[in-house]
This record gives C-alpha cells, sequence and structure tokens, in this order.
C-alpha cells in the first residue's frame, strides 16, 4: 500500500543540520510552512537552558547542575499575536534574549554536557515521533531522529555564512564586526564537531547541500522537491 502524501497526513519527518551560520532555520522554517507542518528548532532549546545557567551563577563546568537545571525546565514553542513561533521557557517568552552574545558564546560549553543533551534529546524525540515535523540542528540525524524521512546537512563556505549572520545582526541594529561574527562561528564549529557526545557531522544517510551559491529560495525549492520524490518513491 502507498504511504500517504505529507500534505494530506503531515507526517513527513525532515532532519537539517549544519554548521552554524548555513541558513538551517530561515529554510526549515519555510519548508515546514510549505509542507504545512511543524518547524522545531532545537538550537533555541540550548540556548534557553543557557540562559537559564548564566541567569542562575552557574559554572559551565558543573555538569550535574546544569543537567538538573535542564531537567526542571519547562520549554514550549508557542504561537504568539503575529502568527509567529516563540519560545516559552518557563512560561516566559525569551525568543530575543537567548540570542544574545553572552547566551551565543555561553551555549556550546552547555550543549556538550551529556546530561543536558538527554534532557533535550528526550523532548524532541517525543515531538519527532508524532511526524509530521522539520527539525533543525546538530544532530537531528545522527541521534535525535536517525529515522527520519529526509536527512539534510546545508553547509556554506565560512565567509559566507559569516556574511549572512553579520547582515543579520547588523539588521538588528548589533554593532559588530564580520572578523568577529566570523571567529564566533569558526569556535562554535569547532567546538560543535570536536565534543565526544552528538557531535556536528553528517549522517552517513544524508544529502549534503552547500548552499554558498544558492538563495534561501533556491534551498528551500530543492529540500521541497527533495521531499516529493521521497514520497513518489514511497508511492511507486
Ligand atoms: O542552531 P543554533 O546556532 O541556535 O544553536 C546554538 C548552539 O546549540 C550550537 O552552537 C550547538 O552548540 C547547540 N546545539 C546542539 N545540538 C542541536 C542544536 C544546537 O548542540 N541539535
Amino acid at each position: 500500500m502507498s504511504k500517504p502524501r505529507p500534505k494530506e497526513t503531515g507526517k513527513i519527518t525532515i532532519a537539517i543540520d549544519g554548521p552554524a551560520g548555513s541558513g538551517k532555520s530561515t529554510v526549515a522554517k519555510r519548508v515546514a510552512a510549505a509542507l504545512g507542518i511543524l518547524y522545531l528548532d532545537t538550537g533555541a532549546m540550548y540556548r534557553a537552558v543557557t540562559l537559564k545557567a548564566l541567569r542562575a551563577g552557574l559554572s559551565l563546568t558543573d555538569e550535574v547542575a546544569l543537567a538538573e537545571l535542564a531537567a526542571a525546565t519547562v520549554l514550549e514553542f508557542k504561537q504568539t499575536a503575529d502568527g509567529t513561533y516563540h519560545l516559552f521557557m518557563d512560561g516566559e517568552d525569551v525568543s530575543t534574549e537567548i540570542r544574545s552574545v553572552p547566551v551565543t558564546q555561553a551555549v556550546s560549553a552547555v550543549s556538550a554536557v551529556p546530561g543536558v543533551r538527554a534532557v533535550l534529546v528526550q523532548q524532541q524525540q517525543r515531538i519527532g515521533r508524532q511526524g509530521g515535523v522539520v527539525m533543525d540542528g546538530r544532530d537531528i540525524g545522527t541521534v535525535v531522529l536517525p529515522q527520519a524521512d529526509l536527512k539534510i546537512f546545508l553547509t556554506a563556505s565560512l565567509a559566507e555564512r559569516a556574511h549572512r549572520r553579520w547582515r543579520e545582526l547588523r539588521a538588528k541594529g548589533c554593532l559588530v564586526t564580520k572578523e568577529e561574527v566570523e571567529e564566533d562561528l569558526e569556535r562554535r564549529d569547532a567546538f560543535d564537531a570536536g565534543r565526544p557526545v552528538a557531535p556536528l557531522k553528517p549522517a552517513a544517510d544524508s544529502i549534503i547541500l552547500d548552499t554558498t551559491a544558492l538563495t534561501i529560495e533556491e534551498v528551500v525549492a530543492k529540500i521541497l522537491a527533495l521531499s516529493s520524490s521521497f514520497w513518489a518513491k514511497q508511492e511507486g
């Protein structure tokens, strides 16, 4: 029997991984909207736990305290009045604050703690099991949803990623130089790729898309085409 199409069932599961600034969240959001399915930003979850740890003054090397803190945190993505999804941490909308410089600088240390990952991965898998989701992060195809229907690994040159992130930050009024942005991306990627637990890497069966010379629309179109051919294969 052929599998129903995602638009009818909302059941396709897409994993999008890649380094910082590769355009994952913008692309994932648009793909999810086009398919009419959920988008889950796992990086935002690690950022929220990091924000809470910084506010509590926890040492970023205290793995036990960080894991306990993650377990005691309620994270919810809720639609706000303008139709966009915001992340609420223990009932507080933290969508803006989790993008701050101190959180960005500390998040890789917090996300490398196995106990923190265990808590968040469990929540992500609970959502993933229901199907009908586009999830983006670093370990979605390898650890969180190894059974995903479609696994994409987005890359782009460091210079291009830094340029995109710098443009984004500047539009928000954040005064940073391109060199500073590039250093931050390089440092985070090295840390994320070098950690022993769930390092940043493509799953063996992922499709690698280099977006250096592509627009967002082109990347979205490619992923939608891959999703259609996935269903065509199921039906064929
Ligand atoms: O995606 P974003 O850049 O917001 O992620 C912030 C950080 O969260 C990453 O640099 C990484 O350390 C961590 N992260 C992770 N696993 C994920 C998603 C994000 O370790 N699935």
